[in-house]
C-alpha cells in the first residue's frame, strides 16, 4: 500500500494522515521527519541538506529525492507507506516514480483532500492562541469558553501574523498554484482519489478507507 497524501493547508490532511496509520500498519513519512532523522544521524545526504539550510537556502532537489529514496528503502516501508509533503512538484513526481522504479514497486494512489478555498480561508483565519500557554482554539470549531480568553489560564487569545487574511489568502495561492500540476500529474498516471473534505472528519476517512481498501 503505497500511498501519497496531499492537501492544501487547513484541509485536514495531518488529521487524516493520522487517521489511515491507526487504521493500516504502515509508516506515516513526512518530509519534515526525514529531513529532522537524515540530519540527526548525520548521513552524507542530512549533511549536505543542512548547509543549504544553515546557509538560510533551498535544499535542492536531489538532495530531498536522495533522502526520500532512502528513507523508502528502508525496511519498515518495505509493504507500504504514507507520504506527506512530498512531492511537490511535477518534477519530484517523476523522480518519486523512478525512485519505485527502481523498488520494483509504485505508487498505488494519491489522495486529495479537496476543500474549497473559501472554507480554507474561515479555518485558517479563525485560529487564536492563546499568549500564556499556547494553546490553539479557534472561533468556529473550538471557541474559548469566554470570547478572547483561554480557558485554562485566563490568558489572553491573540491571532497569529501568519493567519491574518491577507497572508492566508497568499500561503493558498500559493499553494494552489503549486499542487494544480501536481493533481493533473497524478490524474495523468489513473491515481488520484479527490476526497471531499468538507465533510466530518470521520466522514472524510469513510470515503478515504473506501480507497484504500480497494488497494
Ligand atoms: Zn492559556
Amino acid at each position: 500500500m503505497n500511498i501519497v497524501i496531499m492537501g492544501l493547508p487547513g484541509a485536514g490532511k495531518g488529521t487524516q494522515a493520522a487517521e489511515i496509520i491507526k487504521k493500516y500498519p504502515i509508516p506515516h513519512i513526512s518530509t519534515g521527519d526525514m529531513f529532522r532523522l537524515a540530519i540527526k544521524n548525520e548521513t552524507p545526504l542530512g549533511n549536505e541538506a543542512k548547509s543549504y539550510m544553515d546557509r538560510g537556502e533551498l535544499v535542492p532537489d536531489e538532495v530531498t529525492v536522495g533522502i526520500v529514496k532512502e528513507r523508502l528503502s528502508e525496511s519498515d516501508a518495505k509493504d507500504g507507506f504514507l507520504l506527506d509533503g512530498f512531492p511537490r512538484t511535477v518534477q519530484q513526481a517523476e523522480a518519486l516514480n523512478e525512485i519505485m522504479d527502481e523498488l520494483g514497486s509504485k505508487i498505488e494512489s494519491t489522495i486529495y483532500v479537496d476543500v474549497p478555498e473559501e472554507e480554507l480561508m474561515n479555518r485558517l483565519t479563525g485560529r487564536r492562541i492563546c499568549e500564556v500557554c499556547g494553546t490553539a482554539y479557534h472561533l468556529v470549531f473550538n471557541p474559548p469558553k469566554q470570547e478572547g480568553i483561554c480557558d485554562l489560564d485566563g490568558g489572553k487569545l491573540y491571532q497569529r501574523e501568519d493567519d491574518n487574511p491577507e497572508t492566508v489568502q497568499n500561503r493558498l495561492e500559493v499553494n494552489i498554484k503549486q499542487t494544480q500540476p501536481l493533481l493533473d500529474f497524478y490524474e495523468s498516471q489513473g491515481v488520484l482519489s479527490r476526497v471531499n473534505g468538507s465533510q466530518d472528519i470521520d466522514e472524510v476517512f469513510d470515503d478515504i478507507n473506501k480507497v484504500l481498501e480497494k488497494l
